[in-house]
């Protein structure tokens, strides 16, 4: 694919969502680093619902860690591995209280030193936050990614990296939320709705449906 064509598919991505955004809830730096690791291999609405009613009662590293691991686990129980997740957010807590005054780090190599925090997490929270350009790429983005042409490649990582590489700087710091949003909305992984899709002429797909 050429960057006339990539510039042309991120132009109509953000004509149909000009600010796009997370579906998770939050409020804080700390909320949204709790979501992320609740959302691994959950949905962002199941996630909403269970920090709904966490949030308002233990929505900072001391009152997660006064509401200790089963309490924590009594809040998440409605998400998937809830047991290991309420694990690791309970010492990611007792160390951003310890080494980090209890803030959530700006930098990668302290986020990715949090238990239950891998590149993927560290990458949605610099973005999101942080405001860093970077690429959180998951299912839909490598699926997007590959199906289109935009930056094809066998691992999440070479993805990640070929993104960085060839989106056009304007897009960079939005792009992995139109990935998101387009592989989850319409690029669907059983059967993509390319018969509704805005960027249907310019995808390199070769199996298209209507
Ligand atoms: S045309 Fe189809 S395969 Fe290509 S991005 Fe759109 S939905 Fe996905």
């Amino acid at each position: 694919m050429n960057r006339e064509k990539r510039t042309q598919i991120f132009e109509r991505l953000r004509a149909e969502n000009p600010n796009p955004t997370t579906e998770l809830h939050f409020e804080t730096a700390f909320e949204l680093l709790v979501a992320v690791v609740l959302s691994a291999q959950a949905t962002d609405k199941g996630v909403n619902k269970a920090t709904a009613k966490l949030y308002p009662v233990a929505n900072t590293p001391e009152k997660i860690l006064a509401l200790g691991e089963d309490g924590l686990k009594e809040k998440i129980r409605t998400i998937g591995l809830f047991n290991s997740k309420a694990a690791n957010i309970i010492k990611s807590c007792a160390i951003l209280i310890d080494q980090h005054d209890s803030q959530v780090p700006s930098e990668r190599k302290a986020l990715e030193a949090l238990p239950g925090v891998g590149r993927k997490t560290a990458n949605v929270i610099l973005n999101t936050w942080f405001k860093q350009p970077t690429m959180a790429v998951d299912t839909h983005i490598f699926r997007v990614s590959n199906r289109t042409g935009i930056a094809p490649g066998k691992n999440v990582v070479e993805v990640e990296k070929r993104l960085l590489r060839l989106i056009p700087e304007e897009f960079l710091m939005d792009a992995h939320h139109w990935l998101i949003l387009h592989g989850r909305y319409t690029c669907i992984a059983r059967k993509p709705r390319c018969g509704s899709c805005v960027i249907e002429d310019l995808c390199e797909f070769k199996k298209k449906q209507s």
